[in-house]
């Protein structure tokens, strides 16, 4: 994942990372700072659920809106996940994290539905190491009788390298998911066409392909068959597709070109707080 920390370090633009400016000179000093930080994060409500709407290419209305997971510290600033995630998942506390996203996030969903806006889907992205924590299940059927959200508005994203290798357990925790009407997107899809054997043995939605080979699009010939060779396989499964990181217009046209359903990029929204994405549903403001 080096080459995709890279390409998002790239593109974030500089206030995301502001708090590499703190005094902290050496990796682990930082890293253990932010570890001390990220265990008192939930005392602070420390964190927050921004909302990235995604939309059908073809007639430019919202289809859903994908939970994203802010963490706003008093010391370091904000931090992206893309650094504290990987923490909180070798210390465990990814556990208790990955509930408060889902919990945090199928209550916002409930309370908009309550209020008549035109949600659509909730994606919800489950880390790896939350998704095969035993507990994991149970805990999700506990939300869903605490909260009653219709299990098929919510979609969890998974990564790729969790199905790759097709071990049983992980096809049978997906297949349970899939009992409860539970919604599966395979994230960050693209590298690993090693994973392919296994979307045949359990019910995939929707692949989302990675924002490294929607911004390939622009690059060359290669980036552009991976693109278009995703689309195809999709559409001959029956699965949706939903091309992410999406930033220019010759993207969205390449896309388009290509029948892809789904988009979610800077182009057409940036992720936004609660009350920035309610006014954007209530409006229902397409692209
Ligand atoms: P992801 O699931 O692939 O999410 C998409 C990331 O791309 C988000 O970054 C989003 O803000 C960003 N993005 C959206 N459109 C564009 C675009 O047009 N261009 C570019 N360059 N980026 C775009 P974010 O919010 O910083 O999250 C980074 C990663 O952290 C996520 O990647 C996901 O893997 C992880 N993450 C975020 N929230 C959660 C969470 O609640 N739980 C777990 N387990 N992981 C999370
Ligand atoms: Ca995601
Ligand atoms: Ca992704
Ligand atoms: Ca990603």
């Amino acid at each position: 994942n080096a080459d995709i920390a890279m390409y998002f370090s790239k593109r974030m633009g500089p206030n995301m990372f502001s708090y590499y400016q703190a005094s902290m000179n050496t990796p682990t000093l930082k890293r253990m700072t932010i570890e001390n930080h990220l265990h008192r994060a939930f005392d602070g409500n420390e964190f927050e659920l921004y909302y990235q709407p995604q939309f059908d290419l073809i007639t430019g209305t919202p289809t859903g809106v994908e939970a994203l997971l802010r963490w706003h510290n008093r010391e370091l600033g904000e931090v992206p996940p893309m650094e504290f995630i990987p923490m909180a998942e070798d210390s465990g506390m990814i556990v208790a994290i990955g509930e408060w996203v889902m919990r945090t996030a199928c209550r916002q969903a409930q309370t908009w539905l309550d209020r008549g806006l035109p949600l659509g889907r909730i994606a919800i992205n489950v880390s790896s190491k939350q998704f095969i924590h035993p507990g994991f299940v149970e805990m999700m059927k506990r939300i869903l009788l605490e909260i009653k959200l219709p299990p098929g508005l919510l979609e969890i994203e998974i990564l790729e390298e969790l199905i790759r290798g097709g071990a049983r357990e992980i096809i049978e925790t997906l297949n349970a998911l899939k009992q409860m009407n539970i919604r599966i997107a395979v994230d960050d899809f693209g590298s690993g066409y090693s994973s392919l054997a296994c979307l045949e043995e359990t019910d995939i939605d929707c692949l989302k392909i990675d924002s490294v080979f929607v911004g390939g699009i622009s690059g060359g010939k290669v980036g552009r068959s991976v693109v278009s060779g995703i689309i195809a396989m999709a559409e001959e499964m029956d699965m949706r597709v939903i091309a992410e990181g999406v930033e220019t217009k010759e993207q969205a046209a390449f896309l388009r070109k290509k029948q892809c359903q789904e988009v979610q990029g800077y182009l057409f929204s940036r992720p936004m707080s609660t009350p920035q994405v309610e006014t954007f549903l209530l409006n229902n403001l397409g692209f």
